[in-house]
């Protein structure tokens, strides 16, 4: 059985890895980026989603926005090429890569109160407690954060309008669940950025 490490390692990239992470389900992350890096995502599993949110590292009010991504890219799923803008719109990430196309960018992600309402369930295990977990650190709470980003994650949109989340297609151990982003720079400040994962609960 191969082990994660040769999963993550089965499609070489280019260029110089400068660091990895292993994110566990209902685990995260949070980093700074330069102008010109990539982020990779690898599903190693199969049928996770990481939740993606983004900051300008100079001021960390200007955060990834989805509502203007989607306006500026006119489309609702982003796909090779697009650009995530900031609230400012200007442009933080680009994806660079994409060999599992799902993605969901135009609503929030889960929290203990969406949770409670479509579950009846409180306490869960939420998305938003991850993320403001993960950023804690520098100062946010759990209602700073911006709506993420959110690869692989399989939404379906029926005639009528009506909207369900279903299973991810990505399959453990194939190139079909990678995500690559290319980070943007921010004008002449600083080109770096703090950047959020964090796998969904499953
Ligand atoms: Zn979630």
């Amino acid at each position: 059985m191969p082990s994660q490490s040769d999963i993550l390692h089965k499609h070489p990239v280019s260029g110089t890895i400068v660091e990895e992470w292993i994110i566990p389900a209902r685990g995260y992350a949070a980093f700074h980026m330069k102008k010109g890096q990539v982020l990779r995502f690898v599903d190693i599993e199969g049928k996770q989603v990481p939740d993606l949110v983004c900051f300008n590292a100079q001021d960390l009010g200007e955060a990834i926005n989805m509502g203007n991504s989607l306006l500026i890219n006119k489309r609702r799923e982003f796909i090779k090429g697009n650009v995530i803008y900031s609230i400012r719109c200007r442009p933080m990430m680009t994806i660079t890569d994409y060999s599992n196309a799902l993605s969901y960018s135009y609503g929030p992600m889960c929290s203990e109160e969406v949770n409670r309402i479509r579950y009846g369930v409180p306490n869960t295990p939420n998305c938003r407690g991850n993320l403001a977990m993960a950023l804690g650190p520098w100062g946010f709470n759990y209602r700073d954060i911006p709506n993420a980003f959110v690869p692989f994650m399989n939404v379906e949109v029926d005639g009528n309008g009506t909207m369900e989340i279903r299973e991810p297609t990505s399959v453990p151990q194939l190139r079909e669940h990678e995500a690559a982003f290319g980070m943007d720079g921010i004008g002449d400040a600083p080109p770096a950025a703090h950047l959020v994962l964090s796998p969904q609960p499953r």
